[in-house]
């Protein structure tokens, strides 16, 4: 698997592999019940995937009932999407105050010295060159050596997020480094609605009431409030949580995840932004859950993530509010009930449900549009092969279950890993059992001084986050023997020098510019020079 993996898949216009049989399009029109994020990616990539094959794509959207309005953290997949699109950084990043993200600091989720906080890093080809070290010496570590092994010290994600640097390389160095976004979720609406009706999508205004079936137990028309009966031959539930189509209407069993996973509640607000722009999120662990505070062009958007079972919306407003300074400030403030878990089935009967109507894990590591975005593309490509059949249907829920999964199972080794005994709420997560049997199996073997490079990569868990993730969370965590009980490590556990990897970090570093200086003139797109990267 390559670096450009991030670019050149899932982007709306990828076509299925050549191998494949190209069948007709086996539907002829499409209605899409939702216009928030998931409502107009899932339009821009089916149109684009179904181009020319005079399929009708229809966004029906409720005049009353707004769009959840968070989300403002992408992953590297993202540039993926635009790209897929011919959509130009110049283009869309200004008109959503969007921002470069390197990646994410994770801030005092770790109580043990020298683990306080750690960097989250988007793997870049330049990581080539520091990857096996890192592993090394993780790996050198959690049996006893005593070698560097926090990853802040291995990536150049970590560095330009130090520095504040833009992820964008003058012409002269040879390595794209990946990078996701920050940007406003309303704008992102906004700019995706209007670039859908360029590109043929048609939009109506109307407010669902319900779905009527036909006696197979498919749906036969969505009516509204407004007196119409809007029928399809596939229906996209984009309702967000509501999901209308896919659980008010077809009753698709729900797995929730909130035995795994506590938090089901935030508030959010924004503050002012200076004139320095970072270029990662930060992710802070305060009481009862962790605070949020993302980089915009011209404010931050902050949010605090709880759990409503250990504080209430207003000891978490006091506290988010305390934290940001903003106590007396006359600041508003969103409060949010967020339910974490997934539908059994995303694509049942004559329905595909896509966003938080599909499920959602909470947004410790914003992947929600990166869902959105492999579900859409996913299914685009089912259609683009033509067959809607028993066969195609399983395997399109497996993989997306999987990917469910595997992802929640990285964002529980956040909290399952802490060290803090402050609160009931901490407490509570690291005594946790309910977690799956893949992630105790992975849990066993860092514990037991093994590499887990095999087991992620062969389980659903590496569905989620690839190898070097998983190494990064884990070393990030500090889950290593105590400090006292390290040995001096052996020539071979010492092989790899910290002097040089800084060298090589410090170099690559000057290759980069400040993140507003960049911002005022976005840089032309580069072709990524496509080396390996071992990632997966
Ligand atoms: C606290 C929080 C933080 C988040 N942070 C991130 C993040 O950093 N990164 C990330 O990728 N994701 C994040 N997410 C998730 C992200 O916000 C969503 O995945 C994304 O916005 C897509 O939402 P959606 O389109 O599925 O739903 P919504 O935005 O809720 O849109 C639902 C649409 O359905 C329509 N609708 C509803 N009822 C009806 C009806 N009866 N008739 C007609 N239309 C109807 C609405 O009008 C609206 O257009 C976060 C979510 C939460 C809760």
């Amino acid at each position: 698997m390559t670096a450009t993996l991030y670019n050149h898949s899932l982007s709306p216009a990828d076509a299925p592999a050549a191998d494949t049989a190209r069948g007709p399009c086996p539907v002829r029109s499409i209605l899409i019940v939702g216009g928030g994020t998931a409502g107009w990616m899932t339009a821009l990539t089916l149109s684009r995937a179904l181009e020319g094959q005079g399929v009708a794509i229809t966004v029906i959207e409720s005049p009353t009932v707004g769009i959840i309005g968070v989300g403002e953290g992408s992953t590297p997949w993202l540039r993926g999407f635009f790209e897929g699109l011919g959509i130009e950084e110049a283009e869309w990043m200004p008109a959503c105050d969007a921002t470069y993200k390197c990646g994410i600091t994770f801030e005092g989720w770790c109580t043990k010295p020298g683990f306080e906080s750690y960097f989250h890093p988007f793997a870049s080809m330049l990581d080539n060159l520091t990857m096996t070290q890192f592993v090394h010496n993780v790996e050198s570590r959690i049996n006893g050596a005593d070698v560097e092994a926090h990853p802040d010290r291995f990536f150049i994600a970590a560095r330009l997020a130090e520095r504040r640097l833009a992820p964008k390389p003058t012409a002269d160095f040879p390595f794209d480094i990946w990078h996701g976004y920050h940007f406003d979720a309303t704008l992102l609406g906004q700019f995706l609605h209007r670039q859908a009706l360029g590109r043929g999508v048609r939009y109506q205004s109307g407010h669902v009431t319900h779905a009527s079936m036909h006696e197979s137990g498919d749906i036969a028309a969505v009516h509204t409030r407004e007196g119409e009966a809007l029928t399809a031959d596939l229906y996209v539930d984009c309702s967000g949580f509501a999901g209308l189509l896919i659980d008010k209407s077809l009753h698709t069993p729900y797995v929730s995840f909130s035995s795994n996973l506590f938090n089901d509640a935030a508030v959010a607000m924004p503050s002012p932004i200076g004139g320095s722009i970072p270029s990662e999120t930060v992710s802070t662990a305060l009481k009862h859950g962790w605070a949020w505070q993302i980089p915009l062009t011209r404010r931050y958007g902050n949010g605090y993530v709880y759990s409503s079972r250990y504080c209430s919306a207003d000891e978490a407003e006091t506290e988010l509010r305390t934290r940001l300074g903003l106590l007396d400030a006359d600041v508003p403030s969103r409060h949010l009930k967020m339910k974490c878990g997934r539908v059994t089935q995303h694509w049942n009967r004559n329905c595909l449900a896509v966003g938080l109507s599909q499920g959602f894990i909470e947004p410790l590591e914003a992947t929600a549009l990166y869902f959105v975005q492999k579900t859409a593309a996913s299914f685009a490509d089912v259609l683009i092969r033509g067959s809607l059949g028993e066969a195609a249907r399983q395997h399109f829920n497996q993989q997306v279950n999987e990917h469910f999964e595997g992802t929640r199972d990285y964002i529980v080794t956040h909290f399952r890993t802490n060290s803090r005994r402050d609160t009931d709420y901490w407490r509570d997560n690291a005594a946790n059992p309910n977690i799956s049997e893949p992630l105790q199996k992975l849990y066993a073997l860092w514990m037991a001084g093994k590499s887990i490079a095999g087991g992620v990569r062969e389980q659903a868990i590496g569905k989620g986050y690839p190898v070097f993730s998983w190494y990064s969370i884990m070393a990030g965590m500090g889950i290593f023997p105590d400090p006292a009980q390290l040995r001096p490590p052996t020539p071979d556990e010492a092989r790899y020098r910290m002097p040089e990897i800084d060298d090589l970090l410090e170099r690559s570093a000057t290759h980069f510019r400040d993140h507003r200086e960049v911002l005022a003139q976005i840089p032309p797109r580069r072709t990524a020079p496509g080396l390996q990267i071992y990632l997966w």
